[in-house]
């Protein structure tokens, strides 16, 4: 099969042709027909975070497609469903984690793109327990960004704890962010945009975005603190230091401030105000498989859409030079033949 393979860190992909993955029990093949370029793939290509990528790897963690096979013991899918195989790629269904509905912090998990091959590719196998059906209404490309960008954050407005009517902020209009105002619009809160880009902020407000602020150009912790007396949540999914430390100073009183976002950096908050303000800082990592099949139902009831703009696989170099460098507005999805 064809496939996008970084043979190491650093080095660029090559499309090359490999052997395609043989299915063991309780797995399934699917025909990948769409794969969205999520920044982790820059991370992960780029050896960016403390735990490494596998090397050589296939990335991607947002691949859907066909199913082409099933192993005899898989009843819950059949051969034509349309799946997609999100980054938790697999759990072991057995700890405390599993066991209470947070399998996103399984110790054992695999992650699709990262820790085993994933959808850059025309095959990607996965086990049938932890993929998602493509609502029948959606396009293949439609449904890929749903299965990181979408359901990232809207796992991260469900923690977050504002409720309809509260002000929350998104740091990041990119790839993930300008979902995230999204699922923060159906889900009835006012949105507060957050970018350096002002194409990111126009499309932030084509999509229902209340205000936007451009981070280069005002203080945007100052201008929602002086406007607004702060937001319930701050979301931030840009990929610097500073806007981690503005969305902290956005939160009110009792409000939160929800990390998503993975630059390799610290974030240094002061003890005495979050104290004193009573302020939440809680990681959030993608979503379980439950936050995903809701993740999906907004998208197949039309509340959410992701600004896509479709490339062929052979142009994968070209796609992450324009991420790395802030040059793509919405995902871009690779459309593999
Ligand atoms: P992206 O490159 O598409 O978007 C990043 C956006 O941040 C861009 O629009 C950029 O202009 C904006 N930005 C940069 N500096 C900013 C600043 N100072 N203030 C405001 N905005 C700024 O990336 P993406 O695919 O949306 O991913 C974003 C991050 O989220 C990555 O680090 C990725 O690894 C991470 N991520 C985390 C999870 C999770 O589960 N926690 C899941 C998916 C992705
Ligand atoms: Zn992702
Ligand atoms: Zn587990």
């Amino acid at each position: 099969m064809k496939a996008a393979v970084a043979s190491d860190f650093n080095e660029p992909f090559k499309i090359t042709v490999v052997d395609k993955p043989e299915i063991g029990p309780g797995e399934i093949l699917v025909r990948i027909k769409a794969c969205g370029v999520c920044h982790t793939d820059l991370h992960a290509v780029q050896g960016d975070w403390p735990v490494k990528a596998k090397m050589p790897l296939i990335p991607g963690h947002e691949g859907v497609g066909i199913i082409e096979a099933v192993a005899d013991d898989v009843t819950s899918l059949k051969v034509g469903d349309r799946v997609g195989i999100p980054w938790l790629y697999s759990a072991c269904g057995e700890c405390e984690y599993c066991l209470s509905g947070w399998e996103t912090l399984c110790k054992q998990q695999l992650n699709a793109g990262y820790s085993v091959d994933g959808g850059f590719a025309q095959y990607c196998k996965a086990p049938a327990a932890y993929v998602a059906k493509v609502p029948d209404n959606l396009t293949f490309e439609e449904a890929a960004p749903i299965f990181c960008a979408g359901v990232t954050t809207y796992k991260a407005l469900k923690v977050s704890g504002a409720k309809a009517g509260d002000w929350v902020a998104i740091y990041g209009i990119g790839g993930l962010g300008h979902i995230a105002l999204q699922y923060a619009k159906a889900m009835g809160f006012k949105v507060v945009a957050v970018d350096i880009q002002d194409d990111k902020l126009h499309l932030a407000k084509q999509l229902g975005a209340d205000i936007t602020v451009n981070g280069m150009q005002v203080d945007p912790a100052q201008k929602i603190q002086e406007e607004l007396g702060g937001v319930k949540a701050a979301i931030s999914v840009a990929v610097t230091q500073r806007a981690f430390r503005q969305a902290y100073d956005s939160v009110k009183r009792g409000g939160s401030c929800v990390v998503v976002g993975l630059p390799n950096a610290d974030l240094p908050i002061p003890i005495f105000d979050t104290v004193l303000n009573g302020v939440k800082v809680l990681g959030s990592i993608v979503g379980t498989r439950i936050d995903l099949k809701e993740a999906l139902q907004f998208a197949a009831d039309g509340k959410v859409k992701a600004n896509i703009e479709v490339q062929p696989l052979e142009n994968v170099n070209d796609v992450f030079e324009r991420l790395e460098h802030g040059a793509i507005n919405g995902r871009v999805v690779l459309s593999i033949d």
